[in-house]
């Protein structure tokens, strides 16, 4: 998708292959040992805005948003990449030139009294820009700071308050006039209303949008909300360890075709009906970490869509159980940690209801025989229960090659048993770093399943070749 498809008008801000990695190395023993943790927060993002546009950007807890947020506005230094303000690369402007353009480009925290300065009132936090940027004094400073305070919703004489006489809400409020008082062109809010009550929230919410009616503000939202962001936005950015995974005009994110991670979400919405029992798509294993993140695409570890290999005859449903099985025996330090599949599809650590055996049964290495004495089918009907493997599979290959692992892992041979499964079983999700696919107007999904050459029908890059994009 390219951003400036049918768009004659020059954005306000462009971001430019960003990126902003960190060093989370730990003490000083890791120090001493050069123990280097790199987190990649925010790796390879593009994204331009519009005079007086919302673009939301959503994806769980730790995704990279607030890191997007802040390297955008400087608030971090980022790595690589520009930002393009009215197209003048802020990252190449020294700290003085960047405090000044600050003026066009303001943040709202997601957590206001905290951002507050708690010794000042709030005539005091919503004029203090005014004196920074010398926009007014005295009488007309003054003047300025009750017009601020009306337009958000607050009161002249709420002037004298401090920030913890003020409810969540005003407080809310209080961090927008402040954004305001400089009148800027571009506001970036991080989770303005996670902190607050639903219906505090609705305020908030159309307080913004009056806003932007009447200045012509335009919005970077970030939430991991996804109704809010529905509600907010013109256009929609999912993000997924550090990477946008699809963008595109709200209303097409939100229906068909969907990047998987984005369809995940979307399912996990509650149904307001209390009878509604939800149907949510389940991801299995836990969010990766942002220092190592997974080869080729990095959802390919939790996707209820990866993509089989040609080399054998496999639904997807099979290929995702043969792959939780190969991540959860390399990570595995012994045949009873394998269960640990068992409590981690939701990502919660809830657990996942039984099938036919009965949980007595389940690996138990405190159980009179232990799992390497069990008989070979037991163990062997105990781990295809475990992994939801069918028995046997449906094709003969793959069946010796997972019989094999499984008496491996019987055997107590793990690092045996993944590499066995390792080299058997490799999806294309694993060896390719998908770019991003047009899918409709300015709307683009970077999964494998929208390039050109894959074939929906068998579910497989039919020819067994290797699919478009980078390696990585
Ligand atoms: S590329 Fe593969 S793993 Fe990634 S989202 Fe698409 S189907 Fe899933």
């Amino acid at each position: 998708m390219s951003d400036d498809d049918g768009d004659a008008v020059e954005p306000v801000l462009r971001v430019e292959g960003l990126e902003t990695h960190y060093d989370s190395t730990e003490g000083f023993l890791d120090r001493l040992l050069g123990r280097s943790r790199r987190v990649r927060a925010v790796d390879g993002v593009d994204f331009d805005l519009r005079a007086g546009e919302t673009l939301g950007v959503v994806g769980e807890s730790g995704c990279g948003k607030t890191t997007l947020a802040r390297s955008v506005l400087g608030l971090v230094e980022p790595t690589a990449g520009s930002v393009y303000h009215r197209g003048e690369d802020l990252t190449a402007l020294s700290s003085a030139e960047l405090r000044d353009r600050r003026k066009d480009l303001q943040y709202v925290f997601q957590d206001p009294l905290s951002s507050l300065n708690p010794r000042l009132t709030a005539g005091g936090i919503v004029g203090e820009p005014l004196d920074v940027h010398g926009l007014a004094a005295g009488a007309e400073r003054d003047e300025r700071v009750r017009e601020l305070l009306e337009t958000v919703g607050l009161k002249p004489n709420h002037a004298a308050r401090y920030p913890h006489e003020f409810s969540g809400g005003q407080r809310q409020r209080l961090g927008i006039a402040r954004a305001l008082a400089v009148d800027p062109e571009v506001i970036v809010c991080d989770e303005p209303v996670s902190a607050l009550d639903a219906s505090v929230q609705a305020q908030i919410l159309n307080l913004l949008s009056d806003l932007q009616a009447e200045f012509g503000l335009a919005y970077v939202f970030i939430a991991h909300d996804l109704r809010v962001i529905e509600h907010v936005s013109d256009r929609v950015a999912v993000m997924y360890l550090g990477e946008f995974v699809e963008r595109g005009p709200t209303e097409t994110v939100f229906e068909p075709p969907y990047h998987p991670y984005t369809e995940a979400l979307l399912s996990a919405i509650p149904e307001p009906d209390p009878l509604w029992e939800g149907d949510g798509i389940r991801l299995t294993g836990t969010v990766p970490s942002p220092v190592d993140p997974p080869s080729g695409c990095r959802f390919h570890t939790r996707c209820p869509r990866l993509v089989p290999s040609a080399e054998y005859d496999l639904s997807g449903e099979t290929w995702r159980s043969l792959t939780d099985l190969k991540l959860r025996a390399r990570e595995a330090d012994g045949v009873t940690s394998l269960t640990a599949a068992r409590t981690s599809r939701e990502g919660d650590g809830s657990p996942v209801d039984g099938g036919a055996l009965d949980p007595a049964d389940a690996i138990d290495p405190a159980g009179p025989t232990g799992p390497t004495e069990a008989s070979r089918e037991t163990f062997d009907a105990l781990v295809r229960e475990e992994f939801g493997l069918p028995d046997p599979l449906s094709d003969p290959d793959a069946e010796a090659a997972v019989a094999e692992a499984i008496d491996a892992l019987r055997d107590d041979r793990i690092g045996e048993a993944a590499e066995l499964l390792d080299a058997a079983f490799v999806s294309p999700c694993e060896r390719r770093h998908p770019t991003e696919y047009d899918v409709g107007a300015d709307h683009g999904i970077a999964c494998l399943r929208y390039d050109g050459e894959f074939d929906e029908e068998a579910g497989t890059f039919a020819d067994g070749s290797e699919p478009a994009g980078s390696a990585e």
